[in-house]
């Protein structure tokens, strides 16, 4: 199911348009995932760097290997930082998928990310 999922995510990433169509003015974007807090499940806090030819298109792997979304969305909170010029964004979010499979409808999976948002301007 996650494997689909992921698959689907991709094609939709073909279609986005590129960092620098929405802004030319940014060099490059730092995004710093954290899962500290999340009592169920683990894992080690990693960054990851987006250049400005790379889409505009923010998923990343939820936690819980059998979560029936298995991913966070910062596509738009991303978007909207660099259309309005900003450096910085730092949040919570919470996954909205099911825990597993038998559990739809019962159990939220609710694996938490904590996330750091850089915005690095080419005149900065
Ligand atoms: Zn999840």
């Amino acid at each position: 199911m996650k494997a689909n999922t992921m698959k689907n995510l991709y094609a939709i990433e073909n279609q986005k348009e590129t960092i620098a169509s929405i802004n030319s003015k940014v060099s490059y974007i730092l995004i710093d995932l954290d899962f500290s807090g999340n009592s169920e499940y683990f894992r080690e806090a990693y960054s990851i760097k987006k250049i400005s030819s790379d889409k505009a298109f923010f998923v990343f792997d939820c936690i819980n290997h059998s979560c029936t979304k298995g991913y966070y969305n910062l596509t738009n909170e991303i978007y909207n930082l660099i259309k309005n010029n900003e450096a910085e964004l730092k949040g919570t979010l919470s996954c909205d998928g099911w825990q597993d499979s038998r559990r739809v409808g019962n159990n939220n999976c609710r694996a938490r990310l904590n996330y750091l948002v850089r915005v690095i301007y080419s005149n900065d």
